[in-house]
């Protein structure tokens, strides 16, 4: 994770700041879907797991902690649900940018030639999982081992419960893109991969 990650901090859990001004991913994303998607959606989840953790065990740790101590456990389902998802949020905003799209960095570049052939096979590949994902979830550019892998997870899952590492995401619950596109998840998710999708940020998290 880059160097200045909010992340990680420990309880009282803190919105991270969006990287870039609510109107700056129009028209591909609109001020409005943006304003609900963070500043409800985003903050909802993050107010939730202050509340869930007050008190507990869970308090004094870290984000990615409680992640790891939660996952999987049928008793803490809400306490993960709700820290997973201001993680993903969190990942998903970084992973986007105003001037986004285009071709990725040397580095990056050669890895995904390496892991499938072209930038357009990947992008093409990404955008299937978005489609395959059945209701809600996350698509994920991912290093599994030495080779990068596109993988989708339902709900709040991510991949490092996994033992993945996620380079990039993109959300595909119908709250990022019902204002905008309605129904048309292929379109919102081909417009980010064509010109938000922030390559650079997936080059620092190779690491
Ligand atoms: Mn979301």
């Amino acid at each position: 994770m880059m160097k200045d990650d909010k992340i990680e901090s420990a309880s009282p859990h803190v919105l991270a700041p969006l990287p870039y001004a609510d109107d700056a991913l129009a028209p591909v994303i609109s001020a409005n879907t943006i304003n609900f998607h963070y500043g409800k959606h985003h903050k909802g989840y993050v107010d939730n797991l202050n509340k869930l953790v007050a008190g507990t065990k869970f308090a004094d740790m870290s984000l990615e902690k409680i992640i790891s101590e939660t996952a999987g456990k049928a008793d803490k389902t809400a306490i993960f649900n709700n820290a997973a998802q201001s993680w993903n949020h969190t990942f998903y905003w970084r992973s986007l940018t105003p001037k986004g799209g285009g071709e990725p960095p040397a580095v990056l570049e050669k890895k995904i030639k390496a892991s499938f052939g072209t930038l357009d096979a990947c992008k093409k590949e990404l955008a299937a999982a978005a489609m395959a994902q059945f209701g809600s979830g996350w698509v994920w550019l991912v290093l599994d081992g030495d080779k990068l892998k596109v993988a989708k997870t339902g709900n709040a899952d991510m991949p490092m419960t996994t033992g993945m590492k996620p380079l990039l995401t993109i959300d595909v619950w119908e709250h990022a893109y019902y204002l905008d596109y309605q129904n048309r998840r292929a379109d919102y998710v081909n417009a980010v991969l064509d010109k938000l999708i922030n390559w650079d940020f997936a080059t620092e998290n190779i690491g």
